[in-house]
Formats: C-alpha cells, structure tokens, sequence
C-alpha cells in the first residue's frame, strides 16, 4: 500500500513531465518548424543554389579577350563582322536561337550597313526580358581603339550571360541584343549615336511586339578594374530599384554608388517608346582611358564582369519570378 502510494507519487509528475515535452515537441513543429522549412526554402532558393552563382568572371574575361582580339571593331569593319560570327557560333553552340537584324545606318560618314545580334531564350511565356549592350567600337582616326571596356565588356557579359540563362527554365523569355552603331561617327547627336537601338526600338514599334518587352537591362563599361556603377536619372525607378537592391543584397553597395548622372545610352530610344529601361553603366573611365587606346584588356577585370553579371541574373530571377 505503502509502496503503491510511493510509486503513485513518484509516478504522477514523470506522467506531468512527459505531457509537456510533448506539448513543447508539438509547440515547436507547430511554429518552429513551419518557420525553418520557409526560412530554408528562401535560403536554397537565393544562396544556395542561387542563378547568380552560376555567372563566370572568369569565362567571360576569356570572351573579352577573344573579342579585343579582333581589334579595333567600328561598324562596317571586317574585325567586327569576325565579331558578329564569334558571337553568333558562341550563343548557337549554347543552344540559343540568333537572330541578326540587318539594316543600313546614314551616316555623316555616309550609309554604313549595321547588325544587330539578338540571342533568344525561350521561356513559358511570351513577355519579355531584354538585356542589352553594344558591341561596336568608336571609329577614332589614327587609334587604334579596341574597346576592351567600352564595348567589349558588354558583349562578354552578355555572351555569359547567354550560358546561363539557357541552362536553366524560364519562366520569361529573354533577348540578349548586341546593338551596333552605338558610338557617334563625328560628333555625339540625336542623328549621330545610337544606330542600332533606334532602328530596333523603330522595328519593334512597327511590327507590334515592343508592347511584349518587360524590361529591358542595359549595360555598357562594367569591365573596369575599379568598379563604380552610377544611378542613371533616365531609368526607370522601379527597375533601377530591384537592380540596386540587388547589388545591395549580394553585397556589392560599394560598387554600385557612383552618384546619380543622366546618360544617353542605348536604353533611351526604348524609354521613349514606353519600355521600362535601365542602364547599368560606369563612367569613372571618363576621367582617364576613355575613347582612348589605353581602353585595352589590362584595365578589365574578370571579377568585376562577374559583379555586374551575378547582379543582373539576381534582377532577372526577381523578375522572373514575379513574371506573367
Ligand atoms: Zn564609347
């Protein structure tokens, strides 16, 4: 009896005991465990098998030395046509689908026939995703001006960009373009610059399918060594957003905060006509190499092609996901 009473006392409060570890178990599958399984999904999903890391500086730069390779390419030129191929192969053997769009351009310089290279990943749907650069170099007389940056870093971007992009499901579809005629013939004017965009932007107006673009993302001199990526006033805000705050979350703040200047680039004559655009551009080259022939390789850097890739693939898997 005596026994039993013990037993019976020492019994009740394991009894109490177990009860609560199980309410405490049932507490934590409840709120924990839902918490952990999103909180992991978000990290999978944005660290650990994240788009972005897939961006490789390092197979870009080799694009970029291949591309300066050529040599001085303004529009019209042999080494640009030797450029035009190489891109196209590269993005065929990537199982894009290219496409050229070839127009004639008047000139100051007379009418100078222009291509324009677009690689097309096909997506679920429809809408569109253009990312965009040019290729083509500044004609400077007695230079010889090859465009490591300014104009060769764009097409390496996009040409790894291109590997990307078709390796994986899309929901959107996505146009890599490689303008041509960027650069002024004489001097820099509404006439004289910007070939290649105008007459795309023109072409898609007439046939109907600009109304098909999402956004369009430009970049143009994002090789450079010291990276500083400015807020271009023309951009559209909310684009510009998500690419800042991508750069933001990847850690990369102190490359993107070279100051707030309008520049007319490639992306204006598709702003105009509606499509929200931005430019993803570093001027710092102003002040020192610019348009000159010590724009070579030895001013670029494969990890900052990789900064500004990982930062426009963390842009378009956002887009990507939110995309109709
Ligand atoms: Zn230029």
């Amino acid at each position: 009896m005596e026994l039993d009473e013990v037993a019976g006392g020492l019994a009740a409060p394991v009894t109490i005991r177990r009860r609560r570890k199980i309410q405490t178990r049932k507490t934590l599958i409840l709120f924990v465990g839902p918490a952990v399984v999103v909180g992991w999904f978000a990290w999978h999903r944005f660290y650990a098998v994240p788009m972005w890391r897939s961006f490789d500086g390092a197979r870009a730069f080799e694009d970029l030395q291949n591309v300066v390779h050529f040599g001085p390419r303004p529009p019209g030129s042999p080494a640009l046509e030797k450029t035009r191929q190489y891109i196209s192969v590269e993005m065929e053997v990537d199982g894009l689908e290219v496409w050229h769009d070839n127009f004639t351009a008047v000139t100051p310089a007379g009418d100078i026939p222009m291509t324009n290279v677009i690689g097309i990943v096909p997506g679920e749907s429809p809408s569109v995703v253009v990312v965009a650069g040019h290729y083509d170099t500044a004609r400077l007389e007695g230079m010889p001006f090859v465009g490591a940056n300014d104009g060769g870093s764009s097409t390496a971007l996009l040409l790894e960009l291109g590997r990307v992009l078709a390796q994986r499901k899309n929901r959107l579809t996505y146009w890599l373009v490689y303008f041509d005629g960027e650069e002024a013939f004489r001097q820099w004017s509404p006439t004289d610059s910007l070939y290649g965009s105008r007459h795309m932007a023109e072409q898609l107006a007439a046939d109907g399918r600009l109304k098909k673009i999402r956004a369009l993302i430009l970049v143009d001199m994002v090789g450079d060594r010291h990276l500083d990526i400015l807020r271009e006033s023309n951009s559209t805000p909310w684009l510009q957003a998500l690419v800042f705050g991508s750069a933001r979350q990847l850690g990369y703040a102190n490359s993107f905060s070279g100051g707030t200047y309008p520049v007319e680039d490639d992306h204006v004559p598709f702003l105009k006509r509606g499509v929200a655009a931005v430019d993803i551009i570093d001027l710092t080259p102003f002040h020192t190499y610019h348009h000159t022939e010590a724009d070579a390789i030895d001013k670029c850097s494969p990890q900052s092609l990789q900064l500004v890739g990982r930062v426009v693939l963390a842009t378009i898997d956002k887009l990507d996901r939110s995309g109709q």
